[in-house]
């Protein structure tokens, strides 16, 4: 099974990544690049291909549905249905333009030269993690693009596994629901899914990097944008009038903790983050995002920017200080915990396919999950398998994205198995 999985897999994440998906931080438009359309329809026809129920294209929104219904009627029930998200645009960090995946069989070990012409090397000393996958099969860039298994892997995993559920009818499972959601690297938070349309009531996000870990918990986060109105007039007759924008916006940074930072910070310590600064004298603006695991010190974080600009209203004037708070998604964890069984059957398939001890961890950053879940839609996120993402670096070892589709199958049969 194994075998056949590796070739599927790879097979798969050849194709998809030569169709460049790249989403746009600028873009106002759903989605945010037309280009998503590309594999968005190529994987609607793959799914009629292989034989998937009710395919759809959500041609207004780039989302594309797929069901594979109860194997038996004694499977039809909620308790045995789960679905399947997973992204098809990639980050806009490096260029998604031209990709030129290939194949390293049985990697031996030690730097890899992506681009002989332009000497881009991919050095082990840089890139340790490397070490851990001599002998497998790597897909690799050459060295100018991405490569895009965020989170083309996923939908490789996904696709292969769905085709092997329906190869083979002998299988008990109950329904299995599949979505395929643009906009992930930029916010998108799968906004656009419809959750009556994909019926299953509770999902799993395919989309992290390295083999055997998930993610029920995630950041809560807001972003809070400060805006000052100062008063400029000339240097030389400024006594008394001037108020300074940019000033007033370099206080307000100095009130917050230098060691609350993402650069200070790791595991479930939360922290503020100066994103962007802009301004003169006249006017000025502080963005900052604020994030952290827990809800009560989360809420705390929200406070302490509320205070600081009401001490900056106190010293300069109500008229004069904007500050606008906004939630961006919060912490699953509270969702995820009303269906333990999310987590545990998980744990379960992990074990099944010889993945002992996977790693539970609390993400630092949101998923589509995060939002899904506060929906409704309670989703956990399984890594997919690649390395370095959204930089042209990025690689994917064949036996992780093999290894994940088992994972998939292990998961539908313990839904299936659930009473
Ligand atoms: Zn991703």
């Amino acid at each position: 099974m194994s075998r056949e999985f590796e070739q599927k897999v790879t097979e798969r994440m050849l194709r998809y990544a030569a169709v460049d998906t790249q989403s746009s931080r600028i873009s106002e438009e759903t989605p945010t690049t037309a280009k998503q359309y590309d594999l968005a329809r190529m994987l609607r026809q793959e799914l009629i291909a292989i034989g998937i129920s009710d395919v759809y294209l959500d041609e207004e929104h780039c989302v594309v549905y797929g069901k594979i219904p109860p194997s038996a009627q004694a499977l039809a029930g909620k308790e045995h249905a789960l679905g399947f998200i997973t992204h098809m645009d990639t980050a806009p960090d490096a260029s998604g333009t031209d990709v030129k995946a290939r194949v390293i069989k049985n990697y031996p070990g030690g730097d890899i030269v992506l681009n002989e012409e332009q000497q881009i090397v991919m050095e082990e000393a840089l890139y340790p993690r490397l070490a851990l996958y001599k002998g497998q099969d790597l897909i690799v860039t050459d060295g100018t693009t991405l490569l895009g298994a965020d989170d083309k892997a996923g939908i490789a995993s996904v696709m292969t596994a769905a085709e092997y559920l329906l190869a083979h009818p002998e299988i008990p499972h109950g329904l299995v629901s599949i979505a395929f959601t643009p906009d992930e690297e930029v916010g998108g938070l799968a906004k656009d899914l419809d959750l009556a349309r994909f019926e299953a009531p509770v999902a799993y996000t395919i989309d992290g990097d390295y083999l055997g870990y998930y993610s029920d918990e995630t950041f809560n986060a807001s972003d809070a944008l400060l805006s000052v109105r100062g008063t400029s007039v000339h240097t030389g007759t400024a006594k008394g009038i001037m108020v300074n924008a940019a000033q007033i916006a370099a206080e307000y940074i100095a009130m917050f903790p230098a060691d609350e930072t993402p650069q200070t910070t790791e595991g479930r310590e939360g922290f503020f983050h100066l994103v962007a600064v802009e301004g003169d004298c006249e006017n000025a603006h502080v963005w900052m995002i604020v994030r952290d695991h827990d809800a009560e010190l989360f809420a705390k974080r929200e406070d302490f920017i509320r205070d600081c600009a009401a001490r900056l209203k106190e010293t300069y004037g109500d008229e004069r200080i904007d500050l606008e708070i906004r939630e961006t998604y919060r912490n699953m964890k509270e969702v995820i915990d009303t269906v333990p069984h999310t987590v545990t059957l998980l744990e379960e398939a992990f074990r099944t396919v010889g993945i002992p001890d996977p790693v539970r961890l609390a993400f630092r950053g949101g998923t589509d999950g995060s939002a899904l879940s506060h929906r409704g839609l309670p989703t956990v996120n399984i890594s997919a398998g690649y390395e370095n993402a959204h930089g042209r670096f990025e690689y994917v070892p064949v036996q992780s994205m093999a290894k994940n589709t088992q994972v998939l199958l292990a998961l539908v049969a313990a839904y299936a198995k659930r009473n």
